[in-house]
């Protein structure tokens, strides 16, 4: 049976890696003989234009029906005046709330010819290779009671931190099972020593550990990960944590790798289709010129490969691949530090790409 992939560029540089992105999907496809349908739609300002909704009904049916979606990103100053619920961003949250996205995946990947880019010294991230697991759809963000109310003579401002164990037994679940896939190391970043929440969130995580005794857990304490991410990054494996925190702790791991144009992501909901995209947003600043990096749009093709359609090797051979062209010193302006580098546009580098498939 062929796998459905639903593909939306969107606005700005999200079509235009988009084209060098689904050809690497399909040469990868071939390369392992998956059979795959790929159709694509309108999401944020383009569908705004064309339709006068960010999200419309079809696409968010057509999303639903698919194996997988990968998106290019949405938005531009083009609709930034829009009133609030009909800006391009809405689309995105409307399709992370249908599919019932719970599970982000950030992964921070250093290909070692690019160390020198990290604020780090190379020695401590080169070959980096961690995955940050963030809770997407509860705590902090979504809790109630929430807002802004008038008590006695002064203004007060509250949110609410709420974990259900259902809630964290599902996310935990989801950090042993990519750990088992990975190098067996699973930590859980909490709060414990000072919010009950997290007191709660580590007796689930180790009676879910009890389902996975190959898989080494170890507990830190937010500000102590803050700390040694930037430390010793390499010690980590997996992480696994809550939606604030994996917020902030994801955005610190990008930067270890100092290119926002090398950073993919994944989001998995419980029934396994899973919305794959780049970090990095629309960049209206070098939109049509043939120079934005499609590398973390093809970089979330490979995980698309890996966590939705079940095919590890052809994620390998993306990944595999763009090590090579790295190596073989290709680089995209936005990577180029101008030691003798061969510079490329954005659908050359596609093609170096396939061409080392
Ligand atoms: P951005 O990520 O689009 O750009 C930040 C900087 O990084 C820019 O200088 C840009 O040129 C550069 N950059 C980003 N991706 C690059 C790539 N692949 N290759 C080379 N350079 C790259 O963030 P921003 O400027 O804050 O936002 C621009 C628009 O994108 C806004 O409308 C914002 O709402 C939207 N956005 C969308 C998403 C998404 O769809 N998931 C995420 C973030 C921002």
């Amino acid at each position: 049976m062929s796998k459905k992939l639903f593909v939306l560029p969107g606005d700005g540089i999200g079509a235009e890696v988009m084209g060098p992105a689904v050809e690497v999907m399909q040469a990868a496809a071939d390369l392992v003989g998956c059979k795959i349908e790929i159709s694509e739609g309108l999401v944020g300002g383009v569908a705004i234009d064309a339709t006068g909704e960010p999200l419309p009904a079809e696409t968010l049916a057509q999303a639903q029906a698919a194996d997988a979606v990968l998106l290019g990103g949405v938005g531009g100053p083009k609709w930034d005046d829009l009133p609030m619920h009909q800006r391009p961003e809405k689309g995105l949250l409307g399709l992370r709330q249908g599919l019932g996205l719970f599970a982000n995946l950030r992964p921070a990947l250093l290909f070692a010819p690019l160390a020198d880019a990290s604020s780090l010294k190379a020695d401590l991230v080169s070959n980096l290779d961690i995955l940050i697991i963030r809770e997407l759809t509860g705590g902090i963000y979504f809790g109630e009671p929430r807002g802004i109310e008038q008590r006695e003579n002064e203004k007060v401002g509250f949110n609410t931190l709420v974990y259900s164990e259902a809630e964290i037994d599902r996310i935990a679940r989801v950090g042993f099972d990519l750990a088992q896939k990975r190098n067996r190391k699973l930590c859980s970043v909490d709060k414990a020593n000072v919010l009950e929440v997290s007191q709660l969130w580590r007796e689930v995580v180790n009676g879910v550990h009890k389902d996975y005794p190959d898989v080494e857990l170890s507990h830190m304490y937010v500000d102590n990960a803050a700390m040694q991410l930037v430390r010793a990054p390499k010690q980590f494996d997996v992480i696994v944590t809550g939606n604030m925190f994996g917020d902030i702790l994801s955005d610190v791991a990008a930067m270890l790798t100092g290119s926002l144009g090398m950073l993919p992501s994944a989001s998995l909901a419980s029934t396994g289709v899973g919305l794959y995209e780049p970090v990095h947003g629309t960049a209206p600043d070098i939109a049509g010129q043939d120079i934005a990096n499609p590398l973390a749009t093809i970089l979330s093709v490979a995980m698309m490969y890996r966590y939705s359609l079940g095919e590890p090797g052809a994620a390998e051979a993306i990944e595999a691949a763009v090590a090579k062209v790295l190596a073989e010193n290709y680089r995209t302006a936005d990577i180029d530090d101008g030691q003798d580098r061969q510079r490329v546009g954005t659908g050359e580098m596609g093609q170096l790409v396939i061409n080392r498939l």
